[in-house]
């Protein structure tokens, strides 16, 4: 099958290319650079042995998506691209309206006109907002609580009805959990470009030395050990995920939501102490107060992508740890910059 991979060349993107490629697909990547290097794409190949096609384009200009639809005449679309920094998109509002939704109302554009009829999107757990109850299943309230969960619902709400007028059109709305992790390899991983704001990568980043210490955040929630528990989801098993929603795709019409998580929680403190066994030394970590908008528990229903899917996920929070531990001993400061990696 011929897939299209806007921001192909990000976290969540490399791991998932990796298994398109090795499952026989060939592929278009889409992708600005703008959180990602190109050194990412050079690694899949290597890792993969399998070439691809390589744009370097914005998803917010129209026209440059358009001829590279048109030119690679995909057979489904896997939507990664968007900027998903929570705290920057309250400080930069329309700058994540643009990118996330004009930039998404373009892509659906330039399938009409390609005649694409299929895509996968990455959505997040964050459109839930407060919990009301818990796990969270596909049909508890959208709330989002800021400007990026509300560019995923929006979206999710564009596509939807995009899969209503567009006849035997088929959507698949991932709504994944805590994404952590990295290939088996060490190759390729979470590379954040600037303070890491998710646990995992900060986590990561004081165990190899780069930060002092982990600051937790509130130790008083009403979970097991007082710290917030969260539905970590390796990257490998989201990757698998995504081939899944394509297969998915193939044989139903329409527009589905599903969550893609463990549904199991893990605390701060449970997540340190995996990370601890994983790289083989104490992390430093203090508690610090609460971080305004954090709720204290999210997890996953998952039932729905068992069933539709016949997709659930393999690797537990020792494989996620070992896994980024090799990623980030390896390559301490990420990527390495090349820049003739852009050029193909
Ligand atoms: P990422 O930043 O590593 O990857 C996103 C990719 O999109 C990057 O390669 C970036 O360069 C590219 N991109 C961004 N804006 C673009 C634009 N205007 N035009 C072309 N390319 C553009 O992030 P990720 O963690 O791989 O996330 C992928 C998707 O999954 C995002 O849409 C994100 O919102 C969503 N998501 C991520 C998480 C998470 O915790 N990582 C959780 C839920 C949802
Ligand atoms: N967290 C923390 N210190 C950090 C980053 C996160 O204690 O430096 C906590 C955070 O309060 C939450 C959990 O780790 O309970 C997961 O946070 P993350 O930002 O990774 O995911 P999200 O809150 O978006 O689900």
């Amino acid at each position: 099958m011929k897939v299209f991979v806007t921001g192909g060349a990000g976290y969540i993107g490399t791991h998932t290319l990796l298994q398109l490629l090795a499952a026989g697909h060939e592929l278009c990547v889409f992708d600005n650079f703008s959180n990602a290097s190109p050194v990412a794409l050079t690694r899949v190949r290597q890792l993969s042995n399998r070439d691809f096609a390589q744009v370097e384009g914005d998803i917010r200009d129209a026209g440059a998506l358009h001829r590279a639809l048109a030119d690679f005449a995909p057979d489904a679309v896997i939507h990664f691209a968007g900027l998903k920094a929570v705290g920057e998109s309250n400080e930069k509002p329309l700058l994540y309206y643009e990118n996330n939704v004009t930039g998404s109302v373009n892509l659906l554009a330039a399938m009409d006109a390609a005649g694409c009829r299929r895509i996968v999107f990455s959505s997040s757990a964050t459109v839930y907002g407060e919990a009301q109850y818990l796990p969270f299943d596909e049909d508890h309230p959208i709330a989002p609580t800021n400007p990026y969960g509300r560019t995923k619902a929006m979206v999710e709400g564009v596509i939807a009805d995009w899969t209503k007028a567009t006849p035997n059109a088929s959507a698949v709305l991932l709504r994944y959990f805590n994404p952590v992790g990295a290939h088996e390899s060490g190759r390729i991983g979470e590379d954040p470009r600037d303070i890491p704001n998710n646990l995992m990568p900060f986590v990561a980043q004081v165990a190899v030395g780069r930060r002092e210490k982990l600051s937790i955040f509130g130790d008083d929630y009403d979970t097991r050990d007082g710290t917030g528990e969260r539905d970590y989801i390796h990257v490998v098993d989201l990757a698998a995920a995504h081939l899944a929603a394509l297969a998915y795709s193939a044989r139903a019409t329409g527009c589905e939501a599903i969550n893609v998580g463990t549904g199991q929680s893990i605390t701060v403190k449970e997540l340190v102490a995996a990370y601890e066994a994983a790289c083989g030394h104490a992390i430093s970590a203090y508690i610090a107060p609460r971080r305004s908008g954090d709720v204290a528990s999210s997890y996953a229903a998952t039932a729905k992508a068992e069933q539709l899917l016949k997709w659930r996920a393999e690797l537990n929070v020792n494989d996620m740890c070992a896994s980024s531990w090799l990623w980030q001993s390896d390559n301490p400061n990420g990527y390495p910059i090349d820049v003739s990696a852009r050029r193909r």
